[in-house]
């Protein structure tokens, strides 16, 4: 009986998580903002929406790159979706509330904003420095404050549409990663923040869904090369990294979806959430066997 009723019980939990039960229809025509999409994994999202029929906006500091995409997302899409880029850097919090009202205006609305864009950093020891000090306001701006700002200045067009806020996070934001401190608070403070805005929304009835995507190792060229340039080289071998584009694919499904959270690749990453609290010494333990120190 206990047997019979762990197999369904195992069943109902796979069904959940590998049934792609995705309708592309569900995206086409809405107005989806994607920030950090100059390269890596936001340049995918770009591409996915324009392909899926998608009017989207895009944003990061290089307005060359951004334009090199856009013009891509054109080639891909069709002649009626609307494509356009604000350039801006997300130090600069005041920035943020320009992004909003610049892709409103693009886009005559909003329905998705996927908040992607992160500082980029060398990896390194924590020693208590000068130089990781100076690290602290850069990186909790970047990547923890302007995303609250976005989706704070976006909300009043989100709850119009009904809309969706995704949010881009990590492995980094549920358990400590070495050497890469400072990141995974950064992470970790907006599983907190979007957390609780998650459940604020649903206590006061407004339809708009936020989903976090937890990712694993994905083969980026930034973060590739930076654990190459700190010798990770052991950590390349063992561990895949997850191709960009299809990351991108299974965070836009995610999204329209509503799940409140997605693993990607769901192993290791979800059973590695899952005993983290259980057993966090043994998740810690084979989290730090795959990383050398080499400096
Ligand atoms: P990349 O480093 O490839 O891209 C980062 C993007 O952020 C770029 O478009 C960059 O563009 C933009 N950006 C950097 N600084 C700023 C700034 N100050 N203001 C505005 N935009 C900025 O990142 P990935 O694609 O690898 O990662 C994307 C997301 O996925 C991140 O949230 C990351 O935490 C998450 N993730 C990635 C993993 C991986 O292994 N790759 C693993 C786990 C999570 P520009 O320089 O033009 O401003």
């Amino acid at each position: 009986m206990f047997k019979k009723l762990l197999a369904v019980l195992i069943g109902l939990v796979l069904g959940y998580w590998l049934i792609d039960d995705f309708n592309p229809e569900s995206v086409k025509g809405k107005r989806v903002l994607v920030t950090g999409a100059s390269t890596g994994i936001g340049e995918q999202i770009a591409y996915h929406y324009a392909k899926l029929g998608a009017n989207v906006v895009i944003t990061a500091r290089r307005e060359k790159r951004l334009q090199e995409v856009v013009a891509k997302c054109r080639e891909y899409g069709s002649g009626n979706q609307v494509f356009g880029y604000v350039p801006a850097d997300m130090l600069q919090l005041n920035n943020t509330e320009h992004v909003i009202k610049e892709a409103v205006e693009l886009l005559g609305g909003l329905d998705i904003i996927v908040l992607n864009h992160i500082i980029l950093l060398d990896l390194g020891v924590w020693t208590g420095s000068q130089h990781n000090v100076s690290l602290v306001d850069k990186v909790t701006k970047v990547n923890y404050q302007s995303y609250v700002y976005l989706a704070s200045y976006a909300l009043p067009h989100l709850e119009k549409s009904k809309g969706s806020i995704i949010v881009v996070s990590s492995l980094a934001g549920k358990l400590g990663q070495p050497f890469v401190s400072i990141y995974s608070g950064s992470k970790f403070a907006l599983d907190g923040f979007f957390g609780g805005l998650r459940q604020e929304l649903l206590l006061r009835n407004c339809d708009i869904s936020v989903t976090t995507c937890v990712l694993g190792l994905i083969g980026t060229d930034n973060a590739i090369g930076q654990l190459r340039d700190f010798g990770q080289t052991f950590l390349l071998a063992f561990v895949k990294a997850e191709s960009p584009s299809d990351t991108a694919l299974a965070i836009i499904k995610a999204g329209a979806r509503r799940v409140r959270q997605m693993y990607y690749p769901l192993i290791p990453v979800y059973p590695m959430t899952l005993f983290r609290d259980w057993f966090p010494e043994t998740c810690e333990y084979f989290n730090r066997i795959v990383y050398t120190l080499n400096s």
